[in-house]
């Protein structure tokens, strides 16, 4: 029997973009990033094997899937999904990913409730300190999403299946199940909404995708404390390229600069000074 896959009802095409929507950039020699809307997508590999990180905003899979088939030939597909966090941002476009593609979707195990639909994210918090993204929050899909026995666990051991090399971080405070991945032997850093390097919560920001390293997106981030941590724990790894689920990959000593300037004034820089998820 067939499972029902199912997006919450709350679900929809949201419409905000940037500059760089449609676009696509090679970080490094097997991770593309590639911009759909305001989000990132990272395709890791190439045309032997590749997976997907993240499944973009709401309505787009035929870009994603006209992107692999430019980037590795007609009929490919990833060997895998795997999730950063559940927001609609990540997940958008995964139900039609999946049954095109009929691949396995990873995720972490606190994030799986979310992902099928046993729990609900907190609501956004459109009161909180910065602009207009936030306001516009309480319109953004926050229905859980059933994937069924299509989502599995990320192993314990901490390896990223499909991804030789990889290990998955578990990077909380922005989503309960939020991981990071990170490559040991170039030091890649795929960072989710962990940190980002646009502002989010301001539309003209987001738009032009003006650069800046800058704390998880305010709206859905709920606790404060662990995403200080997290952040902490990414720097630490002193990761030589990042891509971040929003904004621009960052390389080098900008990276370095900003997000060690970042981990040290977590509080003065991405903490809100209002916000109902400030305790
Ligand atoms: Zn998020
Ligand atoms: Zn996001």
């Amino acid at each position: 029997m067939k499972e029902e896959l199912n997006y919450g009802d709350d679900y929809k095409y949201i419409p905000v973009t940037s500059i760089l929507s449609g676009v696509g950039q090679q970080v490094t020699n097997d991770i593309y990033c590639y911009t759909n809307q305001v989000v990132n997508l990272c395709f890791v590999g190439n045309s032997d094997g590749w997976s997907l990180i993240d499944a973009g905003m709401p309505r787009s899979a035929e870009k994603i899937i006209k992107e692999a088939e430019s980037r590795f030939g007609p009929n490919t597909r990833p060997e895998a999904i795997i999730l950063t966090h559940g927001h609609f941002d990540h997940v958008g476009s995964i139900i039609e990913l999946v049954e095109h593609w009929n691949v396995p979707i990873y995720a972490h195990e606190m994030e799986i409730p979310y992902l099928t639909g046993q729990k609900r994210y907190a609501d956004p918090d459109s009161s909180v300190e910065g602009g207009l993204v936030a306001r516009m929050s309480p319109y953004f899909p926050n229905e859980p999403i059933q994937l069924g026995t299509h989502v599995k666990p990320l192993p314990e051991n901490r390896t990223v299946p499909t991804l030789d090399g990889w290990k998955w971080i578990h990077t909380p405070g922005h989503a309960p199940g939020h991981v990071s991945l990170f490559r040991e032997e170039d030091r890649a850093l795929i960072a989710g909404d962990a940190f980002v390097t646009v502002r989010q919560d301001s539309l003209f920001k987001v738009l032009v995708q003006d650069r800046e390293v800058t704390g998880p997106p305010r709206y859905f981030t709920t606790d404060w404390d662990l995403a200080r941590e997290s952040v902490t724990k990414l720097a630490c790894l002193n990761p030589t390229v990042a891509v971040t689920g929003h904004g621009v990959p960052i390389k080098g000593e900008v990276l370095k600069d900003n997000l060690e300037k970042l981990a040290k004034n977590f509080d003065d820089m991405a903490r809100p000074d209002y916000g109902k998820y400030l305790n």
